[in-house]
């Protein structure tokens, strides 16, 4: 093998493995925003629960107040009753007794309700508890994993960056900036064998001159098809497979 394709193979290998941490370093952000979204989530559905209980019980305290206002009416008419001394003036007041009483009666019931409604309310409010609870610690755990993932890719980019320059360096100007060209189109996958006679890039058939002209391993070979540089070893099938 050229010594030139060793060391860009060894390139391309550092490349690759620096290309998917940063792919994996990259996708930890989103992660960790979607965890905290779902914590979120549950902390609004547990506000939501309680500030359905608040508004029962506002509910409920405005309702007492009715009550002891209808019930001051009634001693108000039950007075001026007592005080006159028409019969039809009489007759009214006991008319409007009776709706206040009726409206009491009312007001009470929906008291019932509302105080079976604050029973639900509130058992929605334990259980959200146990929800964000729950949700809390799942998202505690996995940004804590997420945060360890992190510092460890950082660290391992940090030490696969500090000698890539080396190993860039290794290969001659022209070469490297061929390789970097290609590489910008056609991604980390630059040095391709060509098993099977067909590039290992494209997938395209090798004119079997190009195939001479690599198996010689005299100088770099391209793919007349889409620019790659091809390589061959001798455990490589040149036959194309029909
Ligand atoms: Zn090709």
């Amino acid at each position: 093998m050229l010594e030139v394709i060793e060391k860009l193979l060894i390139l391309q290998d550092r490349d690759r493995k620096l290309r998917r941490i940063k792919a994996e370093l990259g996708a930890i952000e989103p992660q960790r925003h979607a965890l905290k979204t779902k914590a979120s989530g549950a902390q609004a559905a547990l506000d939501a629960a309680r500030q359905r209980v608040k508004e029962i019980e506002s509910r409920r305290k405005q309702l007492e107040l009715e009550v002891e206002t209808k019930k001051g009416q009634i001693n108000k008419y039950g007075q001026q009753q007592f005080e006159t001394r028409k019969n039809d003036e009489y007759q009214a007041l006991a008319k409007e007794i009776e709706h206040c009483k009726a409206n009491i009666i009312k007001i009470e019931d929906e008291e019932i309700e509302l105080m079976e409604q604050a029973e639900q309310a509130a058992k929605q409010v334990e259980s959200a508890s146990k929800v964000l609870k729950e949700a809390m610690a799942i998202v505690d755990r996995e940004v804590g994993q997420l945060d360890g993932s992190e510092t460890n890719l950082k660290k391992e980019l940090a030490e696969l960056e500090s000698n890539r320059n080396d190993l860039a360096a290794a290969v001659d100007g022209a070469t490297l900036s061929r390789y970097e060209r290609i590489m910008k189109t056609r991604g980390d996958n630059v040095i391709v064998g060509i098993e099977h006679g067909v590039c290992g890039g494209c997938h395209m058939k090798i004119p079997a001159q190009v195939v001479v002209h690599c198996r010689a391993q005299q100088e770099l070979t391209a793919c007349t098809n889409c620019g790659r540089i091809l390589y061959y070893t001798r455990d490589m099938v040149l036959t194309a497979t029909e």
